[in-house]
């Protein structure tokens, strides 16, 4: 059974519904437990609209979301339920930081799942751990910390949660490289040690080429593909074609294909390229 399961999901914003209004139409979907689905496409393609549908933010104007075989809109106790299984990470989550310190904001959402104070202790300290938050940093104000760990420490108070299935919306937009580094490593970990289903929204083809295991394209509220993440770039020309932008590195890979190279087409990173390439040049020599 599906973790996750959207059938013929469509969302209208404002009430009138006509093709136009439609944020997302007929998303049908499925996700197995503990896979890590990258979702991109362009601004307004219903990305958050989507994501939104996974813990009751936005009910379907018509269509059903089922998470672990549930319909959450079935029943009014499903609500809680899910919102405890699903934890979703909005855009500049920072902005929700709000406590006296760092600490005391990690703890808000197990606070509020009832834990015992024992409970919530040690799910701050591991989250807070996951995600590179010394102890030190703990007992200072939100408003004291640099913009990338105030960025952590908001992922973390979702992480002690330890939901069931992380959704995370842009979580590493705006940040420099290296702290956006830090953000894609926690979800990966999260993902391969704790082995929860991840569901992460970006802009970049780079930021989960080398993590998800299959990558959905939304444009203009329809999906247009879901797939493998080789089965997706062995597609550049659609991806080009649709504006996506794809690693320099994939680009690069798929110019030398054409000319006859002999390159796979799973190689997303510039460490793998550099082997390949190493390969062929050994095995020329070779010749
Ligand atoms: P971005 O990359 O900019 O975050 P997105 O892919 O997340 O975009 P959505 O925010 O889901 O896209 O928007 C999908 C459509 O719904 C767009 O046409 C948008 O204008 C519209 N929309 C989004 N939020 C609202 C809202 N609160 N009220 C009305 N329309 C909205
Ligand atoms: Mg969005």
């Amino acid at each position: 059974m599906p973790i996750i399961e959207l059938k013929d999901v469509t969302y209208v914003y404002d009430g009138t519904d006509n093709l136009k209004s439609r944020a997302i139409k007929n998303v049908s979907i499925s996700v197995e437990k503990g896979e890590y689905i990258g979702i991109i496409g362009h601004t307004g393609s219903g990305k958050s609209t989507l994501i939104q549908h996974l813990n009751c933010i936005l009910k379907p104007t018509y269509g059903k979301v089922y998470i672990d075989g549930v319909d959450i809109w079935e029943d009014k106790k499903n609500l809680a339920k899910t919102r405890k299984k699903v934890g979703l990470v909005f855009q500049y989550p920072e902005y929700q930081l709000f406590e006296e310190t760092v600490e005391k904001d990690i703890a808000f959402g197990p606070k509020n799942l009832g834990l015992s104070t024992q409970e919530i202790e040690k799910r701050v300290m591991k989250a807070a751990q996951m995600v590179e938050i010394d102890q030190d940093l703990l007992l200072k104000s939100p408003f004291e910390i640099s913009g990338g760990e105030k960025r952590r420490a908001a992922i973390a108070g979702i992480l002690a949660m330890e939901p069931e299935i992380l959704v995370l919306d842009e979580p590493a937009a705006g940040l420099d490289p290296l702290g956006k580094e830090k953000i894609l490593k926690i979800i990966d970990n999260f993902h391969k040690y704790e082995k929860r289903t991840v569901i992460h929204v970006t802009h970049s083809m780079e930021d989960i080429a080398k993590y998800a295991d299959k990558i959905l394209i939304m444009n203009d509220g329809e999906v247009v593909s879901y797939d493998s993440v080789d089965n997706t770039f062995k597609d550049v020309d659609m991806l080009q074609n649709m504006g996506l932008d794809i690693p320099q590195i994939t680009k690069v890979l798929f110019k030398l294909r054409q000319k006859g190279f002999n390159i796979p087409s799973n190689i997303y990173t510039v460490e793998d390229a550099v082997n390949v390439v190493k390969n062929i040049l050994i095995e020329k020599e070779k010749r």
